[in-house]
């Protein structure tokens, strides 16, 4: 096993990292920054992301562990409070891993070159300045006429960041399924949207044209990222052949991991509406 370490640059995630490096250095672990099959990232979930986007042409050979330095995360499965327990498990790899779906854009620029990205949590296209119009599509048929501030597409793991944020719902990541959110839609006598979330299937994919004539400060974010595409025709959103694997030495149900971010009753000691 290689293990290469993304940190986030606080001193908390510092620290670990160099209780992790002694920590495998005592037991014959090996470190390889370049070509790993273990990733630590040791931060939040965003820094899960930058760990992600750092190894994502290495994807079929790398399994992702996150170390949260906080509250627990939705891709860190572990507090920093129990690295002893981490160490236990760690030496106990037996190569047990899960594995999410992940979102292929591919932009398709004006000259006839074609970039792809592939997004852990999300796609998002937003217009800076004035609305964006464009059309929708899903596989080859126009869907719907957009105006508004953006739409989203979100993985299943992305389903609880800006998706969420957005009105979208909250997807178990075993399902095979990428979500378009709205942002800001407009909806009157002469604009028509769905106004709702949809899933697509696993076999269909979603198509954008931003209008031509307003497509000055068109940004795309992907995770993180943000940049402008002004040179791109059209923006096709699928569900990538590519999936991420994750290190998991332990469940943990999902809905819990919800429950636990979002709404914390069990934490509060609340108990049931009819305990009482
Ligand atoms: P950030 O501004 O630190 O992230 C915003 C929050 O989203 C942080 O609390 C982050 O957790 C959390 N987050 C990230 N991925 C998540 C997921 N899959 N499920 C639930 N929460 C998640 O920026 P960042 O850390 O670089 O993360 C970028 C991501 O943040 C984007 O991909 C987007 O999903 C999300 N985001 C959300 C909003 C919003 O809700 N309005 C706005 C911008 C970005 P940590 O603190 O553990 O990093
Ligand atoms: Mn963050």
């Amino acid at each position: 096993m290689k293990i290469a370490i993304v940190n986030s640059p606080n001193p908390q995630s510092i620290a670990i990292k160099e209780q992790i490096l002694t920590f495998g250095r005592a037991h014959d672990l090996t470190f390889d920054q370049d070509q790993p099959n273990l990733v630590l990232s040791i931060g939040g979930d965003g820094t899960l992301l930058n760990a992600f986007h750092q190894y994502e042409s290495m994807l079929d050979q790398v399994r992702f562990v996150g170390i949260h330095t906080g509250h627990l995360g939705f891709y860190t499965d572990w507090r920093d409070d129990e690295l002893d327990l981490f160490f236990d498990a760690l030496l106990q790899d037996a190569g047990e891993r899960v594995s999410y779906p992940l979102l292929e854009l591919k932009l398709f620029h004006w000259d006839g070159q074609v970039t792809r990205k592939l997004a852990l949590n999300e796609a998002t296209i937003r217009r800076y300045e004035g609305t964006m119009t464009c059309d929708v599509s899903i596989k080859e048929d126009l869907f719907e006429l957009f105006k508004g501030d953006g739409l989203c597409v979100a993985t299943p793991t992305g389903s609880t960041g800006l998706n969420k944020s957005l009105g979208g719902v909250v997807v178990h990541p075993r399902l095979d399924t990428l979500q378009l959110t709205e942002i800001a839609s407009i909806n009157n006598r002469v604009y028509r949207t769905l106004s709702s979330s949809l899933l697509i299937a696993s076999d269909e994919w979603i198509v954008i044209t931003p209008d031509p004539a307003f497509k000055s400060n068109v940004m795309i974010s992907i995770d993180q990222d943000t940049f402008p595409i002004g040179d791109v025709d059209r923006l096709q959103f699928a569900i990538a052949k590519e999936r991420v694997h994750f290190a998991r030495y332990r469940h943990m149900h999902f809905w819990n991991r919800v429950e636990q971010s979002f709404i914390g009753v069990k934490s509060k000691e609340r108990g049931s509406h009819f305990d009482s």
